[in-house]
């Protein structure tokens, strides 16, 4: 804090994101909140874990929530408590930060890929139907692991459909979708587990590592908070191996005060999305895609879907020299992801390779995701739009 306030920098034009206009407000209620863990020394798991778990778990309509110590063990929480380990498969997307497919490898099974739908960017139904149909692997999936990408939920029938064909497991990475709802359903309520993270940057964030997982299952939820410290039930009684998994009590404690504001957060969210909808339209850069010609792809919300906008990603032709422009400008920009899964050094033993997933490179290489939180105002998402459409407005550039 002291070091930014002396700082001689001056903040950019746009932030990507501004984490101080969210923690400004709060900070005495947090400081109280953290105040409380030192003076009753609950530090790992405890009481501040246990009230944010059940507030949480009313929050998202679930039977239960299993605090733990980060998005990624919490998808390999999830995957455990599944019971899917090795000998096991499990289809994922190659457009997903690293660890949806990582998580999956650290818990002993095998992650197959399939490509993504160009509209969406997520996991696609019918090319997972197409891998339970022609993978040699086919036999041996056990479970479907969906990403709800950017903060919508995937097509969830089309997964549901799937899993009652082929008796398989569902697992929601709902790591970027604290709050979205499909059909009034919340994400981390629609599958047999699912996973989030509450990485700083996430919708609904810790002050450090944290994750957690939902389900709707006593008996998934029993196994979860075992796992999560070496698969102990009683004290030292060890029944299988598990890992050091747990939430510490100052981020249970820090987000149970902050989920109080997810909602309007999530609102705010929404409301600057379609900010930007309305600006762009108005500058007659939209285009409708789902590829880019001269001008920019918007983001949609689908049908039966309460998108909370943990990012807005538009689709661009010449996005690597529209990101330098912006960076010239001091607006922030961002790409999830530069590089699919299957090309990345770490995943090439899983036999991809460039052309595996052609939506997905394709993807790699159009989107851009443009400054959006809570706090931002119309006039710097109005200074986003001018950028950008002054980029665009010389195509030589
Ligand atoms: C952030 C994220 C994760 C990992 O969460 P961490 O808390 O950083 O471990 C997993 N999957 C997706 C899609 C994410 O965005």
């Amino acid at each position: 804090m002291t070091e930014s306030k002396h700082s001689t920098l001056r903040s950019p034009a746009v932030p990507m994101i501004d984490l101080e206009r969210q923690y400004a407000p709060l900070r005495q209620e947090l400081m109280e909140a953290l105040g409380h863990v030192i003076d009753r020394r609950q530090f790992i798991l405890g009481e501040p874990v246990a009230q944010f778990e059940a507030a949480a778990a009313r929050h998202l309509g679930v039977h239960a929530t299993i605090g733990c110590s980060s998005g990624t063990d919490a998808l390999w929480l999830a995957l455990a408590a599944c019971g899917i380990g090795p000998g096991d498969a499990v289809i994922t997307t190659p457009f997903s930060f690293f660890a949806s497919v990582s998580a999956i490898l650290r818990a002993g099974a095998r992650p197959l890929l399939a490509d993504i739908d160009p509209a969406s960017f997520h996991l696609s139904p019918s090319a997972v139907a197409q891998v339970l149909q022609h993978s040699s692997h086919a036999a041996s999936v056990r479970a479907l692991l969906p990403v709800h990408l950017y903060g919508q939920c995937v097509d969830w029938e089309g997964f549901a459909e799937l899993a009652r064909k082929h008796n398989l497991l569902l697992i929601e990475d709902a790591a970027q979708a604290w709050g979205a709802r499909h059909h009034g359903i919340h994400a981390g309520g629609l599958g047999d587990m699912a996973a989030f993270s509450f990485y700083p940057t996430k919708n609904l964030s810790a002050a450090g590592d944290a994750g957690l997982v939902s389900t709707q299952q006593e008996k998934l939820a029993e196994r979860a908070r075992a796992l999560r410290q070496h698969g102990m039930r009683v004290r030292y009684h060890h029944d299988e191996v598990g890992w050091n998994a747990r939430m510490d009590g100052f981020q249970g404690a820090i987000l149970h005060v902050k989920l109080r504001y997810i909602e309007q957060w999530n609102d705010a969210r929404r409301s600057a999305a379609a900010r930007y909808h309305q600006l762009f339209q108005n500058a007659g850069l939209a285009e409708s895609g789902p590829y880019p010609g001269q001008g920019v792809v918007l983001p949609q919300e689908e049908a039966g879907n309460f998108h909370v906008w943990h990012q807005y990603v538009i689709r661009t032709a010449r996005r690597d020299a529209l990101r330098s422009f912006l960076a010239t400008r001091e607006i922030g920009s961002e790409v999830y992801y530069p590089i699919p899964l299957h090309l990345q050094k770490a995943l090439t033993t899983l036999g991809y390779g460039e052309g595996s997933f052609p939506e997905s490179e394709r993807a790699a290489r159009e989107v851009l995701a443009l400054p959006i939180f809570p706090e931002i105002t119309v006039e710097e998402q109005q200074t986003v739009v001018d950028a950008i459409a002054e980029f665009l407005s010389s195509p030589d550039r």
